[in-house]
């Protein structure tokens, strides 16, 4: 079985992907981890990306393709895959289609106000990386080593929901895209980390 997975940025995708593929035994596939590993590792596709990457430009569709297409070849996609950070338009769900059949797209909803009120009182370790709330946290040092915690500059209410807008004017398209095929599971992305990764395993059939 193959899922794309869609949710807005501050939804906690990353963690909800990483979590679902491990439960419902799924490669977990993020675009964004890859680039970066590519970058990270010199290769020619990451230098090209790179490239991009540095003029503040998008990576052009075509070397993303590329790139999936060498992803989805490694054994563990046989055994299905979840897609995170792509497709990110319709144009790119099309050419996903060529290289797999996609069976399931996970739709993380969460309320804008939500996620402002989540960013903003996000403090982030500047040792360790480990992410605290002001609401749930006292003082300012990291419970796991100690550091400063500090507030990302983009973590500002104004960046928040323009990003946010942006997400919902370029995945509406896409959101379409697949209810046409009637493979589309919205899911309420404020339940418990847990409970949210259950509720989403059962929705894809596996437990
Ligand atoms: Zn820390």
């Amino acid at each position: 079985m193959n899922v794309v997975f869609l949710g807005p940025p501050g939804s906690g995708k990353g963690t909800m992907a990483e979590r679902v593929s491990k439960r419902c035994s799924l490669a977990h596939i993020s675009t964004g981890d890859m680039l970066r590993g590519e970058i990270k590792n010199g290769t020619e596709l990451g230098a090209l990306a790179k490239s991009y990457i540095d003029k503040g430009a998008l990576v052009p569709d075509k070397v993303i393709i590329d790139m999936m297409v060498e992803r989805f070849k490694q054994p563990d996609a046989e055994g299905g895959v979840l897609l995170d950070g792509f497709p990110r338009t319709v144009t790119q769900a099309e050419e996903l289609d060529k290289i797999a059949q996609i069976d399931q797209c996970v739709n993380l909803i969460v309320d804008a106000e939500i996620i402002v009120d989540r960013v903003v009182s996000r403090r982030v370790c500047a040792d360790c990386g480990t992410i605290h709330s002001v609401k749930t946290h006292e003082g300012n040092a990291c419970t796991h080593c100690g550091g400063n915690l500090m507030t990302r500059p983009d973590d500002n209410e104004e960046t928040v929901r323009e990003r946010f807008r942006v997400y919902e004017e370029q995945t509406a398209p896409l959101i379409e895209y697949y209810s046409k095929k009637g493979i589309v599971t919205d899911v309420d992305a404020t339940m418990p980390i847990e409970e949210e990764a259950a509720f989403i395993c059962e929705a894809l059939g596996e437990k």
